[in-house]
């Protein structure tokens, strides 16, 4: 792709601080993202429309807390309320074998965040996780994307592009018209997903388990809606001779998806598969011989584990499914890419604004790739022989049901750590920790590092507690998504003379709040140091994403010394 490039101009048609490759779940948050920050990307998509086929089914509580700080948690929610009973795996010959003997449940389903014995893990957050496919979802993030004015381009696509020091050039074509343009760009997000062109033109190294099988997403419809309502099902593994495959609920009512295996080992090719033979397939799958079946559309896929082991190639940086493909398993291949997008964000924005250096952005490898590594080999163990999800995990039903039995216990003084630890990630808690928030540039890429709780250490997710704020109830991460933030004890006078000093000399303005019966923000239930780990002179610094970037347990002697210096270090400026 790169090689092409030398025959094109070198004037561009276009500038942009960033292009967006790809229009996807990753390209769109990222979009969104950087319009918070003051920066207006430009976002390329090949195709006329987000996805039409629904794919993800699940965002969990990280992710909802990102949307909630884009105000969009509530549109999302919504967008997704048909499919949000769908909770639970069956094992069976087919759909109508498999809830036959169920009885209809009187009472709501909820997530599983709900069960008894996870109210303190629940109250980490205070987002819940939603259900909504990616059909659904995407027009929500579109549609804010636009109307906070991205420029967005559908059936445009990247065609080429070669980078330098001081920019990357991009060629992008109309795909109806066939018009060429030249843009030049500062950065660029490589969002083109798991096929992503962009990594294999940097012939980027990955690692990984490979490709683990290959699958039909057949996406059917079939009135299923009397026969399910009150039974819901989250997936229905199917076990017979012939079939290998498991079917989702994509709306509870007449929307399904049936993912089949097929043996390439044996010559098998998706070509095999009419629509008469898979209409045949899904017949025997759903049971029920009065119900029509339809076909809407066939997605060849493969759940495959491989990831990259840079992130970042000078100016361009991968993210979501181009930088890990990972199996469905366990859902977090969306996740995952809207959480590198929201590390990312911020720190472009303060380079392109000229308030860190562009050491910073190298932050961004060391920080998501062994997340991304994490889930991505997560999810292949949840995987089997033919790519399809096991039948059960032990490892992760073990861990559900000791965290339960624990806080159906009470035992409160285990209960934290070990929920965290055990199930914190699986329920989309950011349960991990990034290597430190005061990257030191020759500082190697460490291992995932869990953290026991989240308690204000660096490097972790800043604890949620709900406190009053001008009369309002609203949780500490409500305060976060901008601006860095100092959440300090009631003693802190020292801290604004330090934060003013900030403002004064590198022009950023850092909001400053106290926690306590007597704080701004009002907060009686526990003390600071048990929630924050400070004292009342001490004052705990968060980033915009919400990760805590240094901690102060105490006012230290030269405050404002202090502070300034860790912002140079955080913002990577050398005086
Ligand atoms: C069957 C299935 C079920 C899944 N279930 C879940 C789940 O429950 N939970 C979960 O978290 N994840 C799930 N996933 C994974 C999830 O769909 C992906 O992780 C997610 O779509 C990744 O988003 P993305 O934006 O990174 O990539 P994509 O959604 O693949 O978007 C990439 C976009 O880039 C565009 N593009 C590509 N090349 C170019 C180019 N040259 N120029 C312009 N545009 C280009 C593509 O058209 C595409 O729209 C599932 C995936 C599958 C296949």
């Amino acid at each position: 792709m790169e090689n092409e490039f030398s025959e094109y101009k070198m004037h561009p048609d276009k500038k942009a601080p960033v292009l967006i490759v790809g229009g996807g779940i990753s390209g769109l948050t990222a979009a969104l993202f950087l319009l918070k920050h003051g920066i207006t990307p430009l976002l390329i998509e090949r195709h006329k429309s987000t996805s039409i086929h629904p794919r993800a089914r699940g965002f969990d509580i990280r992710t909802m807390e990102l949307y909630r700080e884009l105000q969009l948690s509530e549109q999302i929610r919504e967008a997704g309320r048909a499919l949000a009973p769908a909770w639970g795996i069956h094992t069976n010959a087919s759909l109508a074998t498999a809830l036959k003997n169920k009885k209809p449940r009187n009472r709501e389903v909820k997530s599983p965040i709900a069960t008894k014995g996870l109210e303190e893990l629940a109250a980490q957050s205070p987002e819940v996780g939603a259900r909504c496919t990616q059909d659904l979802s995407e027009p929500v993030l579109l549609a804010a994307a636009k109307q906070r004015e991205a420029e967005i381009l559908f059936n445009t696509e990247l065609i080429a592009f070669e980078r330098n020091d001081k920019c990357v050039i991009a060629i992008i074509r109309n795909r109806e018209t066939g018009q060429e343009q030249t843009i030049h760009a500062d950065y660029m997000i490589a969002a083109d997903g798991a096929k992503s062109i962009i990594r294999e033109t940097l012939q980027a190294n990955t690692i990984g388990k490979g490709v683990l099988g290959s699958l039909l997403n057949i996406y059917f419809e079939a009135d299923l809606a009397d026969f399910v309502k009150g039974r819901e099902f989250s997936i229905l593994r199917i076990k017979d001779q012939e079939i290998k495959g498991f079917m989702t609920s994509i709306n509870n009512t007449d929307r399904w998806v049936f993912h089949l295996y097929y043996d390439i080992a044996k010559g098998e090719k998706p070509e095999d598969f009419t629509d008469a033979r898979i209409t045949k397939i899904l017949e025997k799958v759903v049971g029920l011989p009065e119900i029509k079946i339809r076909i809407i559309s066939i997605l060849p896929w493969q759940p495959t584990v491989k990831v990259v082991a840079e992130m970042q190639h000078g100016r361009i940086f991968l993210a979501g499914d181009a930088a890990h493909v990972m199996t469905p398993y366990g859902g977090k291949g969306a996740n995952t890419g809207v959480q590198d997008v929201h590390n990312l964000a911020w720190k472009l924005a303060a380079v392109i604004h000229g308030k860190a250096s562009p050491e910073l952005l190298h932050t961004y490898n060391k920080e998501r790739e062994p997340v991304g590594l994490h889930n991505a080999e997560q999810s292949g163990k949840m995987a089997d022989e033919y790519g399809l999800l096991k039948k059960i995990n032990w490892k992760i039903f073990g861990s559900f049901l000791l965290v339960m039995l624990v806080g159906v216990l009470k035992l409160k003084k285990l209960f934290p750590r070990l929920a965290m630890g055990k199930a914190g990630g699986l329920v989309g808690l950011p349960d991990y920790k990034y290597p430190t928030p005061i990257c030191d540039e020759k500082m190697k890429t460490t291992p995932y590092a869990k953290t026991g709780l989240l308690n204000a250490e660096p490097g972790t997710r800043v604890p949620h507690i709900w406190v009053e704020y001008n009369h309002e109830k609203i949780s500490t991460l409500d305060l976060l998504g901008k601006d860095f933030v100092l959440f300090t004890g009631t003693d802190n006078k020292v801290w604004k003379e330090a934060t003013d000093n900030i403002n004064n000399k590198m022009q950023i303005i850092i909001p400053i709040y106290s926690i306590g019966a007597k704080g701004n923000l009002v907060y009686n239930e526990k003390s600071i140091k048990e929630v924050f780990g400070i004292g009342e002179t001490g004052a705990v610094l968060v980033r915009p994403d919400g990760f805590v970037a240094w901690r102060y347990k105490q006012q230290p002697l030269n405050h404002s010394d202090s502070l300034f210096k860790i912002f140079h270090a955080i913002l990577f400026i050398r005086e």
